[in-house]
């Protein structure tokens, strides 16, 4: 964020394997060896700092967190398990998402507890949880500018076919990886509340018009909580050492159904291996 020519923030690190990729887009906005004064987490999601601990080695600045995100982000805690059966393609491939956490403890810094954001003129922090407890938004009043990083998205990842073709709708947060529902709801009411024109978010394109603000407010009254799964009923518990206690897994139908079929196959390979046995053992005694 930020005029070229100004101090400039980023906010988020992407990806693992994207740091070339983010320095090479920040030249071409900032200029050559452009650096910025700062790094801001809306939170520690692996697809969120994938190439923070790149990025910090080359440009060496703070990164910024809410202090209950920093538990996750010190290697102090990890996030609690993701929850492949809270349905649809997203949860399915939670099952191969990696849950470490990121020891970035040297350059850490609590975000200012007045809701200034160091660096970003103009854009104040908000806290909302429920994706992750230290999740935190970021808004600019003067022209009504929402970074809502993961607290709600604008592309449905249930369906392959919406995440492929990145069909724009506003969408609750990535529901595998969001273990508190009833705070993940209060947070998007408060963004809600702010009756943004623009909204960028973790995942999907930005949306931004005169409609978006009664999008928006419909979206959270009508907060669509999924049906089923580990944390509908029960939330994860955190403070700021980390993850207390989190519900029981959810049955798991498909786990049931993989480990069945890998029972099945390895009894199926005993039965072919004694048979062979049996046939070779019999070839022996007619030779
Ligand atoms: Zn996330
Ligand atoms: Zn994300």
């Amino acid at each position: 964020m930020g005029e070229p020519g100004a101090p400039w923030v980023l906010v988020d690190a992407g990806m693992p394997g994207f740091a070339a990729k983010i320095r090479a887009t920040a030249e071409a906005r900032y200029g050559v060896g452009a650096r910025p004064a700062a790094i801001v987490l809306t939170h520690g999601h692996f697809d969120h700092t994938g190439s923070l601990a790149d990025l910090v080695r080359e440009w060496d600045v703070p990164i910024y967190a809410h202090h209950l995100e920093m538990p996750y982000l010190t290697g102090a805690s990890l996030y609690p398990p993701m929850d492949p059966t809270v349905g649809g393609f997203f949860a399915f491939l939670s099952r191969f998402f990696p849950c470490d956490s990121y020891d970035s403890a040297d350059c850490l810094q609590e975000l200012p507890a007045d809701g200034a954001l160091p660096h970003m003129p103009g854009w104040e922090w908000h806290h909302t949880p429920g994706h992750t407890p230290g999740h935190v938004s970021l808004w600019r009043r003067g022209d009504r500018t929402l970074i809502a990083g993961d607290a709600f998205i604008t592309v449905g990842l249930s369906k392959l076919t919406d995440t492929v073709t990145q069909k724009q709708e506003l969408t609750p947060p990535p529901t595998p990886a969001t273990p508190d529902w009833d705070s993940a709801r209060r947070s998007v009411q408060r963004l809600a509340s702010l009756h943004p024109f623009t909204a960028a978010t973790g995942h999907g394109r930005p949306m931004s018009g005169p409609n978006l603000a009664r999008d928006l407010q419909a979206f959270a009254e009508n907060f669509p909580v999924p049906s089923h799964g580990r944390y509908i009923h029960e939330p994860a518990r955190a403070d700021d050492t980390g993850i207390l206690s989190v519900p029981p897994p959810a049955p798991d139908p498909l786990a049931k159904q993989l480990a069945l079929g890998a029972g099945l196959a390895v009894v199926a390979g005993f039965a072919l291996t004694l048979a062979r046995r049996r046939s070779d053992r019999k070839g022996n005694m007619e030779e």
